[in-house]
C-alpha cells in the first residue's frame, strides 16, 4: 500500500503518519529523515546533498529525486510506504511518477487532510511556553491549570514570535499557493482523497482506515 500524505501545518499530519505506519507496518518516508540517513550513510547523493546544505543552499531537485529513488528501491518498501513531505512541486510529482513506474510501483492513495484556515490558526497560534522552565502548553489541547502560569514552576507563559497570527497566516498562504497545483495534479490522476481533519484525531484515523482498509497490495 503506497500512500502519499498531505496536509497543511497544524492539520495533524505527523500524528496520522505515526498511526498509519504502526497499523500497516510500512516505513514512514519523510524528506528530512531521508536526507539525514543518506548523509549519515555517506551515499554519493547524500554527500552531494550535504555539500549544498552545509553552504546553506537548497538541494537541487535532481539530487532530492535521486535520494527518493534510492529510498523507495529499498526492500522495506516492498509492502508499501508512506511518503510525507515529498513531492512539493508538480515537477517533483512527475519525477516521482517516473521513479515509481521504473520500480513497477504506483501510488495508491494521495490523502489530503483538510482543515479550515481559521481552525489551523487557532491550533498554530495556541502554543505557549514557560519563560522559566521551557514547558510547552496549548490553549486548546493542553492548557495550563491557571491562565498564563506554568503548572510546573509557576513561571510566566509567553507566545513565540513564530506562532503569532501574522507569521502563521503567511505560512498558511505560502502552503496553499505551493500545494494547490500539486492537489490539482493528483486530482486529475484520480489519486486524491480528501479527509475532514477537523474531527478528533482518532476519528480522522478511522476515516483513513476506512479509506485504505479494503486495499491489499
Ligand atoms: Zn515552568
Amino acid at each position: 500500500m503506497n500512500i502519499l500524505l498531505m496536509g497543511p501545518p497544524g492539520a495533524g499530519k505527523g500524528t496520522q503518519a505515526e498511526k498509519i505506519v504502526e497499523k500497516y507496518g510500512i516505513p514512514h518516508i519523510s524528506t528530512g529523515d531521508m536526507f539525514r540517513a543518506a548523509m549519515k550513510d555517506e551515499t554519493e547523493l547524500g554527500l552531494v546533498a550535504k555539500s549544498f546544505i552545509d553552504k546553506g543552499e537548497l538541494v537541487p531537485d535532481e539530487v532530492t529525486i535521486g535520494i527518493v529513488r534510492e529510498r523507495l528501491a529499498k526492500p522495506d518498501c516492498e509492502k508499501g510506504f508512506l511518503l510525507d513531505g515529498f513531492p512539493r512541486t508538480v515537477a517533483q510529482a512527475e519525477a516521482l511518477e517516473e521513479i515509481l513506474s521504473s520500480l513497477n510501483k504506483t501510488i495508491d492513495f494521495v490523502i489530503n487532510i483538510k482543515v479550515d484556515n481559521s481552525v489551523l490558526m487557532g491550533r498554530l497560534t495556541g502554543r505557549r511556553i514557560c519563560k522559566n522552565c521551557g514547558a510547552t502548553y496549548h490553549l486548546v489541547f493542553n492548557p495550563p491549570t491557571k491562565d498564563g502560569v506554568c503548572d510546573r514552576c509557576e513561571g510566566e507563559l509567553y507566545q513565540r514570535a513564530d506562532d503569532n497570527e501574522e507569521t502563521v497566516e503567511n505560512r498558511l498562504s505560502v502552503y496553499t499557493k505551493q500545494t494547490q497545483p500539486l492537489l490539482d495534479f493528483y486530482q486529475e490522476k484520480g489519486y486524491l482523497k480528501e479527509l475532514d481533519g477537523q474531527k478528533d484525531i482518532n476519528l480522522v484515523f478511522e476515516d483513513i482506515v476506512k479509506l485504505v482498509g479494503g486495499f491489499h497490495a
